[in-house]
């Protein structure tokens, strides 16, 4: 019997592998920087290969791909999100994934895949396989527990090297690929991010240290932010949100804060949150750092849906332009915010190069506060979830208005309008909290089922997608072979896995947040 799962779930991977057309190995450096031409040739009009400013310790080039409509191009309002793989070198699951992801996202973009061609067409996505490839080379496949290839060429862990929020605690040399990283934030007003490891199964949010150093919850400002986006992440998983003991911890709802966990000082998602303007989780994607690349395709398939939905939450809030009355954006005011109800004093971010800022809010009213050179204005918003809703202030003098514009206008050229607060356009914190299905809409065709989203899920794995290059015509045949074998001797084992199989998708759906996402997402109208 044993036996038989075994070859059935062989004869499922291959199967996911000849229906996705993805080509699932693992890819070493040059490999991946191929794999990546490979995309953008592919995709030349929405895709953009770039270098960060600094090589690692053994010259590796650090490579990232943009996919948007407008690829290198600043648009205004247009938010900027990255994801990064491979921090720690032995750590790969987010490297292959990734390159997966760009894969498919050029791939649906091309079939004109709704959902897809929304999200790359209202959002600049950077994507960034690896932050470690030097570790990396040092790994081994299989390996899935040992710290070999975990730091940079140097021996240093990159996730402990970044400044810390307690000063006293960052003693380490800043090292190449950190300082790459810090420029990047810099350069790109990154407004939602996520970083990927291995060796657990859970979404990890900031802060991931306390003064005191002991292992208790360090509770960030944004905390009530940070919970949804990573129970986003979670539920999207079919057993990530369960919490069960899958690596030797347990999580409830597949979510932890940081310094609750563990205390890491000196890493890269509070740098983040706290200087970058980024909202930033670690997600830990698999207890097993290096598995075996014949573990690929199920753990493509199980983090899939949540990598694409995570995606869309950068355009929850509220955002807008600070700029002067003839339309030139003021970089670097400064925008706080605060819940009405209680009142509670958020991270402060500051307006970009353009003008523009990008405010991660749940569903509520707040008061949002801009200041710019010492004059400052505060005016209610009411935050819808998603879209963002999207208030401009405009300097003029010694005076700052407010102007609210309908998430569908460009802020300079459309004339301001009452911004929606229809109940079917809310997303709140409430909702999401319990983590349950939640029914945002009255019409049966709005709400969560299923079945539908069984449906779709099986839809998106059967689109066809090209692979690059691969040996996919051998898989194939292979696959036809032992299907062959494996349905006449496994039919009974086959059986149970699909209904274990099922019964794990049914437990995701009941967290509803890809429909949810999927109906606010689609309501957005750039
Ligand atoms: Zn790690």
């Amino acid at each position: 019997m044993v036996l038989c799962k075994q070859v059935l779930t062989f004869v499922i991977a291959l199967f996911v592998m000849s229906c996705s057309g993805i080509e699932l190995k693992h890819h070493n450096y040059e490999q991946m920087v191929s794999y990546m031409k490979a995309i953008h040739e592919k995709c030349p009009d929405i895709t953009r290969i770039y270098t960060l400013s600094q090589k690692t310790v053994n010259g590796r080039e650090l490579v990232v791909m943009e996919m948007s409509k407008d690829p290198g191009q600043y648009k205004p309002l247009k938010p900027n999100l990255k994801y990064i793989g491979n921090m720690h070198g032995n750590e790969v699951l987010g490297r292959e994934l990734l390159l997966y992801l760009l894969d498919f996202l050029c791939g649906q973009y091309r079939e004109g895949n709704p959902e897809i061609v929304k999200l790359v067409d209202t959002t600049r996505l950077h994507i960034m396989p690896s932050m470690n490839p030097d570790g990396y080379a040092k790994a081994t496949e299989g390996d899935c527990n040992s710290v070999q290839g975990r730091p940079n060429g140097n021996g240093y862990d990159l996730n402990r090297n970044f400044p810390d929020q307690f000063p006293q605690r960052h003693k380490e040399p800043m090292q190449p690929e950190t300082k790459a990283i810090i420029q990047w934030l810099k350069d790109y007003p990154f407004v939602l991010s996520a970083n990927f490891h291995g060796g657990s199964l859970v979404a990890n949010y900031p802060f991931d240290d306390d003064k005191k150093m002991v292992e208790m919850y360090s509770m960030a400002p944004d905390d009530d932010i940070f919970k949804v986006i990573a129970k986003n992440y979670s539920y999207n998983h079919p057993i990530m949100h369960l919490g069960n003991r899958m690596c030797g911890d347990v999580f409830k709802e597949g979510i932890t804060n940081g310094a609750n966990w563990y205390n890491v000082a000196g890493g890269m998602q509070d740098f983040n949150y706290i200087h970058g303007n980024a909202f930033e989780i670690t997600v830990e994607m698999d207890c097993c750092k290096f598995p075996h690349h014949s573990k690929l395709p199920e753990q493509w398939d199980n983090h899939r849906r949540s990598l694409i939905d995570y995606m869309k939450l950068v355009h929850m809030g509220v955002k807008g332009q600070v700029k002067y009355a003839n339309g030139t954006g003021i970089p670097n005011a400064i925008i706080d915010v605060a819940a009405k109800n209680p009142a509670k004093k958020r991270m402060s971010i500051r307006s970009t190069g353009g003008g523009d800022y990008h405010r991660l809010l749940l569903k509520g009213d707040y008061n949002v506060t801009v200041t710019v050179n010492g004059k400052t204005i505060t005016t209610p918003v009411h935050v819808n979830g998603i879209p963002s809703v999207v208030v401009d202030f405009i300097v003029s003098g010694d005076s700052i208005t407010a102007q609210s514009v309908h998430p569908n206008l460009h802020p300079t050229s459309g004339k301001p309008v009452v911004i929606s607060n229809k109940v079917s356009d809310i997303l709140d914190a409430e909702d999401l909290h319990d983590g349950k299905p939640v029914v945002i809409s009255n019409k049966v065709s709005d709400i969560l089922d299923a079945e539908d989203l069984h449906d779709d899920i099986k839809k998106e794995a059967k689109r066809p997608h090209k692979p690059l290059a691969s040996s996919r015509s051998d898989n194939v045949a292979a696959a036809v072979v032992i299907v062959t074998i494996g349905v006449i001797v496994c039919v009974l084992a086959g059986i149970v896995l699909f209904r274990k199989v099922k019964d794990l998708r049914g437990n995701n759906e009941k967290g509803g947040y890809a429909k949810i996402n999927q109906e606010k997402f689609d309501a957005y109208e750039p």
